[in-house]
């Protein structure tokens, strides 16, 4: 005789609509009636427990989603960054060498005349 009792979580299954026992599918998470072929969604621990961590595994999905999304976001500036920078460079250069020639002209014209 154990002097432990053990604890058992259970509701007992019986058909809404007539009564009587149903036999309850775990893998399906329903029980169906054998007399009035009523079917009973069960919303068991274990299910509950496997939409959390498929909650956890959607959240921890979304947030690499968003870190990725990021990630190309950053890349595409600095792309943009680095395209602006080398136009304006070269608008840099083309001033400066307009400089330089009008520059050389206008001390050729001196020395010449
Ligand atoms: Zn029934």
């Amino acid at each position: 005789m154990s002097i432990f009792k053990r604890k058992v979580d259970y509701t007992s299954l019986t058909c809404p609509e007539c009564g009587e026992h149903l036999d309850y599918n775990k893998e399906a998470g329903t029980a169906r009636c054998k007399y009035c072929n009523t079917e009973i969604i069960i919303d068991a621990p274990s299910a509950r427990k496997s939409n959390m961590l498929e909650t956890v595994f959607d959240f921890v999905e979304r947030q690499q989603d968003r870190y990725e999304q990021n990630a190309e976001k950053r890349r595409l500036a600095e792309e943009h960054e680095a395209a602006r920078r080398r136009a304006a460079a070269k608008k840099r250069n083309i001033i400066l060498g307009v400089i330089v020639t009008v520059a050389l002209i206008a001390y050729a014209l001196i020395i010449l005349l």
